[in-house]
């Protein structure tokens, strides 16, 4: 087991180095002072993006959404719902695919909403289609596990 988390701020990009006994909930970025964990997913930029799957060490999950995407916006709520429940132990974040299409490409995003999981550095699972914030900590937990 790691001593150490490497947690990776929403705000700045700045990875902050936590003790793993340490509960992150509280925890305010070391460097531009915002919490690390809001309860609510961030929306990423593709630099930032990278950023939180090269650099955190929990696992990344990302909702690749677009604003026009009606079953995306009905599941955005859901999984704001499960962030709340899953966070500090995993990193929810939102990714517009409209604001990255060259990202969008290189993940390969056919249809959206799209939830991809990352640890790592590495994508370990991927799930398309609208689902409830119940059904994705089920999966989210269960794709970790495997
Ligand atoms: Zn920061």
């Amino acid at each position: 087991m790691a001593e150490h988390n490497h947690v990776v701020c929403t705000s700045c990009g700045a990875v902050n180095r936590l003790p793993a006994s340490h509960d992150a909930t509280t925890g305010k970025c070391g460097k531009c002072g915002e919490p690390l964990f809001s309860g609510q997913p961030a929306e990423v930029s593709a630099v930032q993006f990278d950023r939180q799957v090269g650099k955190s060490g929990i696992p990344v999950l990302v909702d690749v959404w677009a604003p026009w995407c009606g079953p995306c916006r009905v599941m955005g709520p859901q999984f704001a719902a499960a962030a709340a429940k899953a966070e500090p132990a995993m990193r929810f974040i939102k990714l517009n695919s409209d604001a990255a299409p060259e990202l969008s490409a290189r993940l390969g995003i056919r249809s959206i909403p799209t939830m991809l999981l990352f640890q790592d550095g590495h994508e370990i699972a991927r799930v398309s289609g609208a689902m409830s914030s119940a059904d994705i900590l089920k999966w989210a937990t269960d794709a970790r596990r495997n």
